[in-house]
């Protein structure tokens, strides 16, 4: 027993349960940490499979860098990353990851087997509940493959907090679909019970991706945007006004790769619209922008979804005056009506 007042330091299985519980809310927050790994090891195709809205399994096959053999359980640790090293990195960080938490806190919540391998001979680890079990040689292609099983089987409370399996299943397919605009270069697909909800190209056309995602119909009712300013840039595809949905849901905006929730700049999407969408509607956007990480703060939230941008206003001007420049303009994308 230990003495209620003595102070100590808890043990790392503890501990890491208690970061998953900022880390790793829910399916879709595992689905989103593993692919963001997936994205950072340089992958051109990323494939995941859900089953039963991914309490029975995750799994994300990637043929990104790997992982060589000696440092798979460093990998594990808590803050342990291989994307930032010194303080100043902080405000350089291009990769999606950097905090170092994500595999220990998926790890102490659930069930973890990874296959990786750099290309030489690969390795095979497999975890319960944030301990080793085993580790053995395993086959030599280059990526890495992840399988969660039993997620949140020792932490009841939020396991019981979810919500439905198709709520909890929209919410995967949500981010895989965030994750795959934000990087048209990659090719994803995403099975769920042995259904396919997404497949991409990777070709690196974000038309192909908005085709994929919202279907071909809605795609010739896009119009491009573009603006840029001395150190951010600006692309992406915007709705015409008679293409509008009922939730701001569909507004997607990436700041360097990475799917951002950002009320000022989500705004100045519809502002740029002036009156021509009807209250309550809202348009159909994804709106890439490439700034100086510099001028980003990533390190707000253990989600990273929320930044803070020291350019905020300039970029909201520059988002909204895109979208009434093209409204004037009316120009429809020549190509719109291709195969995909
Ligand atoms: P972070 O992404 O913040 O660095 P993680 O806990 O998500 O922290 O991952 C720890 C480290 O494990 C990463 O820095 C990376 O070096 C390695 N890693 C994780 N997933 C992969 C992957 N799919 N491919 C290659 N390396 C990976
Ligand atoms: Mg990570």
């Amino acid at each position: 027993m230990i003495s209620l007042n003595k102070i100590h330091e808890l043990p790392s299985i503890l501990a890491d349960q208690i970061a998953a519980g900022e880390v790793v809310e829910r399916p879709a927050s595992v689905v989103k940490e593993l692919v963001e790994n997936s994205i950072d090891a340089n992958s051109t195709e990323i494939d995941i499979t859900i089953e039963d809205a991914g309490l029975k399994l995750i799994k994300v096959v990637d043929d990104g860098n790997g992982i060589d053999a000696s440092q798979v359980e460093t990998a594990f640790l808590r803050h342990a990353t291989s994307k930032i090293s010194e303080q100043r990195d902080l405000f350089r960080v291009r990769t999606l990851g950097f905090r170092g938490e994500a595999l220990p806190s998926i790890n102490s919540v659930s069930n973890v087997r990874m296959k990786t391998s750099t290309g030489n001979v690969g390795t095979e680890v497999v975890y319960k509940g944030g301990k080793l079990i085993e580790q053995k040689a395993a086959e030599s292609r280059k990526g890495t493959t992840v399988e969660v099983r039993s997620l949140f089987y020792n932490t009841p409370a939020r396991l019981k907090y979810l919500s439905s399996p198709n709520t909890e299943l929209a919410k995967i397919s949500d981010i895989v679909n965030r994750l795959a605009l934000g990087h048209p270069e990659v090719a994803f697909s995403l099975m769920s019970n042995g259904r396919e909800l997404l497949r991409t190209s990777g070709r690196g056309d974000l038309l192909q991706v908005l085709g994929a995602i919202y279907g071909v119909k809605t795609v010739t009712k896009l119009a491009q945007i573009k603006a840029n300013d001395l150190d951010i840039k600006i692309t992406g595809f915007v709705s015409l006004p008679e293409l509008t949905r009922a939730s701001r849901n569909y507004i997607s905006l990436i700041l360097n790769g990475r799917f951002i929730k950002n009320y000022p700049l989500t705004k100045a999407v519809i502002e740029g619209y002036g009156s021509k969408l009807m209250i309550g509607r809202f348009p159909i956007a994804v709106i890439k922008i490439n700034a100086d990480p510099a001028l980003i703060d990533v390190n707000v939230h253990p989600t990273k979804q929320e930044v803070r941008i020291s350019d905020e206003p300039e970029i909201g001007q520059l988002i909204s005056d895109a979208i009434r420049k093209m409204l004037s303009d009316k120009q429809l994308i020549p190509d719109a009506t291709r195969d995909f």
